[in-house]
This record gives structure tokens, sequence and C-alpha cells, in this order.
């Protein structure tokens, strides 16, 4: 259902990291946010892909996980009181009379604001599903296609799926926390950096991990609740192997979904910008992160947040020319200190 509309000073749409350090950019000249997001929370890959891997190129965090950035992102941005849409993909975006852009999700919310930012990362992403047959069977209960928090597995029998860097990253990751997990792909050659591969080979010669290379050709369990895994190996064996959860790590699809219908200049999927101020090829739509390119861009989390420092000040001067910006530093302006609720009294 269609809710009335409405208005802001900055729709953000993505809330990845740089979605997230976004609002604090814009809270300090003073500008509101709504942000939308079509996961169920913040925080984009950080906590969809890797929220317990440690982060080592975070300046001055000599190591954060995924899950802590984000946390540490959401408290930095709280002084500006930035209100969440999630669960709703930004669907339709038109141009006002008025100027200003109207963004229409797919739960009907409007939300009406001078400047767009998007910040969507590589689209949405949704994971390979394998085509095991039975999988519907067993899918709503017994298989997980991330991991959001691993105490989940303690004590269960788990089998992951794949040869990437995710599949063994949460092989070595579970290994020690799970009753037992069996790692199965389909060569004998992995697709991971090297020293992961190398740290699974030997977790497997300890026998702290089994390694199987095969295919999963069935599923056995009851009402939805998996119990056993049917492996057929490459040397042609047929294998039952215990399992509660399932773990299939065979690559995400990722869709830029109706950002690519909204008139912006794309190059491969990527949002061209203006790289002086992140403006796209659409007056007050802005395009920061993951998503965006230009000449020497590098997809970094500390890139995004210096695009969000430069195109907060850009999008500032184009929507509201009339207005001061607080400039300086936040370490003695005592407008931004004020904002921020660390003003002295
Ligand atoms: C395993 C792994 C490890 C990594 N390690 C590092 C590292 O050590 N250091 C580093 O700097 N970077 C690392 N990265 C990269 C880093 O995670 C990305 O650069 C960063 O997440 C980009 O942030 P973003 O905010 O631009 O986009 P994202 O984090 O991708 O967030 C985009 C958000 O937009 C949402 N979205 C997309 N389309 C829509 C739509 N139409 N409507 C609503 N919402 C939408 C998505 O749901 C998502 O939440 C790593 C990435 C991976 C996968």
């Amino acid at each position: 259902m269609m809710q009335k509309p409405v208005t802001t000073d900055m729709i953000i749409i993505g809330t990845g990291p740089v979605g997230l350090f976004a609002v604090f950019e814009a809270g300090l000249l003073g500008l509101k946010c709504h942000l939308i997001d079509n996961l169920d929370r913040p925080g984009g890959q950080c906590i969809e892909l890797y929220p317990e891997k440690p982060i080592y190129d975070i300046p001055s965090r000599p190591t954060v996980t995924g899950a802590q950035l984000v946390d540490d992102l959401m408290i930095q941005a709280s002084p500006f009181d930035p209100t969440f849409h999630l669960g709703q993909q930004a669907e339709a975006l038109e141009k006002q009379d008025n100027g200003n852009w109207r963004v229409v999700t797919t739960r009907g919310i409007i939300v009406e604001a001078p400047i767009i930012v998007v910040a969507v990362g590589a689209g949405s992403f949704v994971p390979k599903k394998p085509p095991f047959k039975k999988r519907a069977e067993f899918e709503e209960k017994s298989f997980d296609y991330a991991v959001h928090k691993m105490e989940k597995y303690r004590d269960r029998k788990l089998v992951i799926v794949g040869g990437g860097d995710s599949a063994l990253d949460w092989a070595i990751n579970l290994s020690p926390l799970a009753e037992k997990v069996t790692l199965v792909h389909r060569r004998e050659e992995f697709r991971g950096a090297y020293d992961t591969v190398q740290q699974v080979l030997k977790l497997a010669q300890g026998k702290a991990l089994d390694v199987q290379y095969g295919n999963v050709t069935d599923l056995m369990g009851k009402d939805g609740q998996l119990s056993d895994v049917e492996i057929t190996t490459l040397k042609g064996d047929v294998i039952n192997i215990e399992c509660d959860v399932m773990l299939p790590f065979m690559g995400l699809k990722v869709k830029l979904g109706p950002i690519a219908d909204w008139g912006l200049n794309l190059d491969k999927k990527h949002v061209e910008v203006n790289h002086e101020t992140f403006e796209t090829t659409q007056r007050g739509i802005y395009a920061i992160g993951d998503v965006c390119t230009y000449p020497g861009k590098i997809k970094l989390i500390l890139t995004g947040f210096y695009e969000a420092a430069v195109m907060a000040r850009a999008a500032f001067k184009y929507a509201f020319p009339d207005r001061k910006m607080a400039g300086g530093y936040t370490t003695t302006n005592s407008v931004i200190q004020e904002r921020l609720g660390v003003a002295e009294k």
C-alpha cells in the first residue's frame, strides 16, 4: 500500500559501510537522511558476507570485524537520528515539479529529497542455489546461505559445499565449534587463496575437517530437517554423511536491480561519476562506494568513506546554495560539535 510521502534532505540507497558513513558526513553539515536497504539490517557486505572476519585496512583500526565496524558506524551516525527503511528495495525514481527526487520502495514507502545517494555496492546480492534434487524440501529448515552467528553451529554436524574463499573460510572457522564439518567440493583443486587452501589441507590431514571431493547426490531427513547427505565421490564411491545443516557457498548472483533503469550512465554495472563531486549524469543524484566508477577508482571501504565526505559537501552546495556550510574540524568547530551533541555547555 502506498504511504504518504515524507520529505528529507538526503535519501541514501544502501546501508553498507559507505552509506552509513554518508549519514555521518551529511549530519556534520546539518543534513537529515533517510536510508533504504533491501536487506533486513544495515551493514551491506560487511554483515552479509563476513561479519566475524577481521578487516585490517581501516585507518587507525589495526583489526576490526565486519560486524564491529558496522556497529561503530551506527553509533557514529546516531547523533543525526537517521531514518531506516529496511527490508525493501528502492524501486522507482522520478523527478518532482519542485526539483526534488521521489523514491518509491517495494513496500510502498515514498521519500522525497533534493539529494539521492546511490550506495548500493554491487547491487542486491542473492546466493546461487545448488541444483540438488529435494533441495526445496529441506531449504527452509536445514540450509543456510550465510553465517550470521557462528554460535548457531556449535555442536552441529555441518556439510559445507563449495571450493571458493567463502566455503574454505567457513570450513576453517566453524570446524573448532561444530561437532563435525565436512567440506564437499566437486573438483580436487580449490579456488580459494593459497594460504586458505593450505590451512584447509592441514586441518584435513589432522582430521579436524573432513574433505570430500565429489557431488551431493541425495538429501535425507524428515519434515524438512536434514539427517544425512549422500555424496558420490570423484572415484565413484557413494557415502553417507550425517548432517544437520547444509551450507552451500557456490557464489553470489548480483543484480544492480531497478537502479539500472534510472537513466544513470553505466559502465559494466557501475555508475559513472564526476570524481570531484561524485555526482552522476543526473543532477542531484550521487553515487559512492563500490557501485561508482571513475578513473583510478579503488574498491575499498576507506575509499568509500572519502567519497562520502566529498559527496556530502558537493551535494550540500548544490541543494542548499543559500545555506552556510559548517566547515573546519570536528575537534574545533562549535557548530559541528553541537550537532554531534558534544559541545561544551
Ligand atoms: C569477503 C570479503 C572481504 C572483504 N574485505 C575487505 C577488506 O578487508 N577491506 C576493505 O576495504 N574492503 C573489503 N571488502 C570489500 C567491502 O566489503 C566493500 O568495499 C564495501 O562493503 C562496499 O561498501 P558499500 O557501502 O559501497 O556497498 P555494500 O557493502 O555492498 O552495501 C550495499 C547495500 O545496498 C543494498 N542495495 C542494493 N541495491 C539496493 C536497492 N535497489 N534498494 C535498496 N538497497 C539496495 C544492498 O542490500 C547492500 O546492503 C571485502 C568484501 C568481501 C566480499
